[in-house]
């Protein structure tokens, strides 16, 4: 493996094996840095080693590092990023015969852990750099630690302070290339409708921009690039200080994501000379009135000024994320989809599209919304959002264009609105889950449902998100 990896501990007798499963491909695991705390923190115990696994190295069955069989391991902790993720994770623990501790964290686990409780021991729920869990896990004593989920039980989400960052990182052929990765922050100051990310990483946090430049400065000699990972990371109040100090030291600069209204022509040339070639912009909607509604907070005019910057700095392609299925959506706002997409296009030579359907998340305003965006699911949504999809397909002709699979978005609503009863169609395998779906009276969770997920305590008003959702409601143009 082509990777430099400064955190390697090499096992001998007596210490116990920490498998950490990263039930999707290396590049996305490599890319994660809350994985990276983990494995760094665990080979600094003693009495234990930690090994990685990803479901494209040896199917996940054999460890990175030593390829070591997950069944010589005495404990797995499992990250669980996006809920399809689970699928292969049963896989692995069924295939490999692993018969140790087995533990879930990550995202989805944070979101909703009741659909896990079959597959794993133990359900972490929170951030674990400020946690007792490591300490617990020492002692084999996670019973009554703080984040471990208990069926039937309140779970309090674990928050971490941010006051120091990872100095040492295996650097790999990640989703940002050769990079050091910067997590500049947590959390999300913005407040958009259907997301989650301001709800399970609550409050915002951000790292100083010193910290950040002391620890690019220690990989100066490893690395010529730096990745900075935030949820939105241009909202760093430190943001141009930051961009500005590592182009000083001489590293191209790669933001996980800028927003459209904060791009401006300084910003944009450090950006373009640090090699960036494509601008990623998330209008999600087409129409002023249904950005609004999912408060989005980005603008028309936003956009188009945006793009026009690339064109001028000579950025070679635009990435424009949409979704479809929100509440209140018309044929016209469809059309606004392609109007924009052809504006953008006046600016650059090559844009992208990509459109996937609303997954109404847990903890949001939305959560009461349907799979569809309706406040009721019927079966003839699932051909509506194949329709529109199609639609914007044929009237988009000559663009790149991608979309999400819709029975895809449908097993994730399922999964993260689900409780213990979507385990038969975990059990199931993949591939066929839409019709299981079905089949198993699944659909229900397309639905609005009772909010079981309540089971996390994530510190947010339960109140201010009906008042969100109505407010959209209002927005789109719809009775309730
Ligand atoms: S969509 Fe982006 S900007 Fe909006 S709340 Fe989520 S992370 Fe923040």
């Amino acid at each position: 493996m082509d990777e430099f990896n400064p955190l390697y501990k090499r096992w001998r007798k007596g210490l116990k094996r920490v498998a950490l499963v990263y039930p999707n491909r290396y590049v996305g695991g490599i890319s994660n840095l809350g994985l990276q705390y983990i494995y760094h923190r665990i080979n600094l115990m003693d009495g234990f080693v930690c090994e990685r696994f990803y479901s494209d190295v040896f199917d996940g069955l054999k460890s990175v590092e030593t390829s070591t069989p997950l069944s010589s391991f005495d404990i797995a902790l499992f990250s669980i990023q996006y809920e399809e993720d689970v699928f292969k994770a049963y896989e692995i623990l069924k295939k490999s015969g692993f018969s140790g501790l087995k533990i879930a964290g990550g995202p989805c686990i944070m979101e909703n852990p009741r659909p896990y409780e079959k597959i794993f021991d133990f359900l972490y729920v929170g951030e674990l750099e400020s946690s007792s869990f490591f300490d617990r896990l020492q002692f084999n004593d996670l019973k009554d630690c703080e984040g471990i989920y208990s069926p039937g039980k309140r779970v309090k989400s674990v928050r971490s302070k941010l006051d120091e960052h990872l100095e040492m990182q295996i650097i790999g052929n990640s989703a940002y290339g050769r990079a050091l990765l910067l997590e500049i922050g947590r959390g999300c100051v913005r407040n958009c409708r259907f997301c989650i990310v301001r709800r399970i990483y609550f409050p915002c946090r951000w790292r100083d921009a010193e910290l950040l430049l002391e620890v690019a400065e220690k990989n100066r000699k490893f690395v010529d690039k730096v990745a900075l990972i935030a949820p939105s990371p241009s909202d760093h109040p430190e943001f141009r200080e930051i961009v500005f100090g590592l182009a000083d030291m001489g590293f191209s600069v790669s933001p996980s994501s800028i927003r459209a209204d904060k791009i401006d022509e300084e910003i944009i040339g450090v950006l373009k000379a640090s090699g960036l070639r494509t601008l990623t912009i998330a209008p999600e909607a087409g129409s002023e009135r249904l950005r609004e509604a999912l408060n989005k907070g980005i603008g028309y005019e936003d956009i188009i000024r945006t793009s026009g910057l690339a064109g001028e700095y000579g950025i070679e392609k635009i990435k424009l994320y949409f979704m479809v299925g929100l509440p209140g959506e018309r044929k016209e706002d469809l059309d606004e989809i392609v109007n924009l997409a052809k504006e953008v296009r006046n600016s650059v030579r090559r844009v992208e599209i990509s459109v996937n359907p609303l997954v109404p998340k847990p903890h949001t305003p939305f959560q009461w919304l349907s799979f569809g965006g309706k406040l009721e699911f019927r079966k003839e949504d699932i051909r509506e959002l194949k329709e529109k999809i199609k639609y914007l397909w044929k009237n988009l002709r000559g663009f790149e264009f991608k979309a999400g699979s819709v029975e895809e978005f449908a097993v994730q609503t399922v999964i993260s609105r689900g409780k213990q009863d979507v385990f038969p169609l975990i059990e199931s395998g993949r591939a066929n889950s839409f019709r299981n779906i079905f089949r198993l009276g699944l659909d229900r969770y397309l639905g609005s449902v009772e909010e079981h997920w309540s089971c996390v305590d994530h510190g947010y008003d339960a109140k201010r998100l009906r008042m969100e959702l109505e407010r959209a409601l209002r927005i789109a143009g719809i009775d309730f």
